[in-house]
């Protein structure tokens, strides 16, 4: 059980049917089309639907509780027995239930926001935190004003540490997550470009990340990427551990390999970790995983064992090999300029293939910032990488840009999937990287569902 329509009456003003008793609430949900035993249903209005058309599904489907909008009138069919709260917003409500049963349980928080690694950091802190506190943790993508209240009021009373994602596309909107969450450990795990076209500049987009502190609890610890210069005006708090490449961080990564499976990484100190996901971004998130354990006090042999275990996300830098033995690392999940960059540089650091093709498609949501972001992109590809095939109108550019400045790499754009396709069957062999990279809506992996080996 969560809690009772009892407790709940707490938050909340106005209310009718058995409110005031004992009903016991197991899940809280926003969509009527999930079953749930004991559910308290809370209607959120969308942008194309109202959630209070679908109480009776709701009903239907295990709740035996309900929120309800002042505004609107309660079907006839609602028992005068259910528990009802009338409130102004149901969102705001949901929010604030959620802000109530936070404080109730009272878990050590920690706040995970970030343009880009917020969701493997995330799976990576959670790992750590586990082996030693009985903790909840955002699930996939559950990181924005609906998702992450939903998490919070999805834990057991018996929960020690809460791991929260928090995402966001505009400004106040981490505001009101750490300000709802309180966390205790907030980690900032890069400033990139994503969403500047709500943002305007970098210099936004880290101002709108740095609202992670807003919430924060007294005496609380911000855990940064110390190699950006945007949160340099951190580095003089106390309460700020820096992570990252330079010498001068707090906890510094001296060495990192990246090999075919997994990347091995140094800290000071002569802490040694490897990790089965590749990249030096990665290592980067691991550290600020590691950083949190150290104030933790979890011992390093359950933080190397975690983090060597790691599961990884499907389509997430997988590698995978395909016809005629090639290789194929799928990145097909997402993309922004950063992860973009950064996922060039991984192939650029992989030991071991004669060829290494890129093959990008638009980064999608970057408004008037498209074409320079793109040409951006351009300026990382170098040797070792041998070719580059684009797809989509604004990765054009990306081939385009190659061209004029690199002769010796092979940079073409296509218009056609089926010539895409066509281009890429000419390079499978086993000497051969090819890496894929896009925003998901344009289906990357479709191309690579055609070049795996059954
Ligand atoms: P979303 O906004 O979609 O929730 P996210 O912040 O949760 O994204 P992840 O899903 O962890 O990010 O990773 C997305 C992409 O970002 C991956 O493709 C990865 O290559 C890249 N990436 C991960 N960590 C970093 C980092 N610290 N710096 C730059 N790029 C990174
Ligand atoms: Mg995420």
């Amino acid at each position: 059980m969560l809690f009772t329509t009892k407790w709940i009456t707490g938050l909340f003003t106005e209310f009718s049917g058995r409110a005031e008793e004992e009903v016991a609430i197991d899940e809280v949900t926003s969509d009527s089309r999930v079953k749930t035993e004991n559910g308290l249903f809370v209607p959120i209005i969308g942008e194309n639907f109202d959630g209070h058309d679908y109480v009776k599904q709701a009903i239907d489907n295990g709740a035996v509780a309900i929120m309800w909008g002042k505004g609107k009138s309660l079907p006839a069919f609602i028992s005068p027995d259910l528990p009802v709260f009338y409130v102004e917003n149901t969102l705001t409500a949901l929010q604030h239930l959620a802000a109530g049963y936070r404080d109730e349980i009272n878990p050590i928080v920690v706040g995970i926001t970030g343009s880009n690694g917020k969701t493997t950091t995330k799976d990576m802190v959670a790992a750590l935190v586990k082996t030693t506190y009985r903790t909840h943790y955002t699930k996939g993508n559950f990181n924005n004003h609906i998702g992450l209240p939903l998490t919070i009021l999805s834990m057991n009373r018996n929960t020690e540490m809460l791991v929260l994602e928090m995402g966001m596309s505009n400004f106040g909107e981490i505001d009101l997550l750490s300000r709802l969450a309180k966390p205790d450990y907030a980690i900032i795990t890069n400033i990139g470009e994503s969403h500047i076209e709500f943002l305007g500049s970098r210099r936004g987009i880290a101002n709108a990340k740095l609202e992670i502190t807003n919430g924060l609890k007294e005496n609380g610890i911000i855990i940064i990427d110390g190699d950006e210069d945007l949160l340099m005006e951190l580095h003089k708090q106390d309460n700020v551990i820096t992570c990252g490449y330079n010498p001068a961080n707090d906890i510094a990564i001296e060495q990192v390999e990246i090999e075919l499976k997994q990347t091995r990484f140094k800290l000071s100190g002569d802490n040694v970790y490897t990790i089965p996901l590749l990249g030096r971004h990665h290592a980067l998130n691991a550290t600020y995983a590691i950083a949190l354990a150290d104030k933790l006090a979890i011992i390093p042999d359950k933080r190397r064992r975690a983090l060597e275990s790691l599961e990884h996300t499907s389509m997430r830098f997988e590698l995978q090999k395909g016809i005629n033995d090639v290789s194929i690392i799928n990145d097909a999940y997402n993309a922004s300029p950063t992860s973009m960059k950064a996922a060039i540089e991984v192939v650029k650091q992989m030991e071991g293939f004669k060829q290494r093709i890129l093959i990008l498609g638009d980064i999608l949501e970057l408004g008037e910032h498209s074409e320079s972001m793109h040409r951006s992109v351009a300026a990382k590809i170098e040797h070792p990488v041998t070719a580059v095939f684009t797809f989509g109108e604004a990765a054009a550019h990306i081939a385009s840009t190659v061209k004029k400045k690199n002769a010796t790499i092979n940079s073409k754009h296509f218009t056609t999937r089926k010539e895409l396709a066509h281009e890429l069957e000419n390079h499978l062999n086993k000497d051969t990287l090819l890496m894929f990279k896009a925003s998901r809506g344009l289906h990357f992996e479709s191309f690579i569902k055609e070049i795996i080996s059954s």
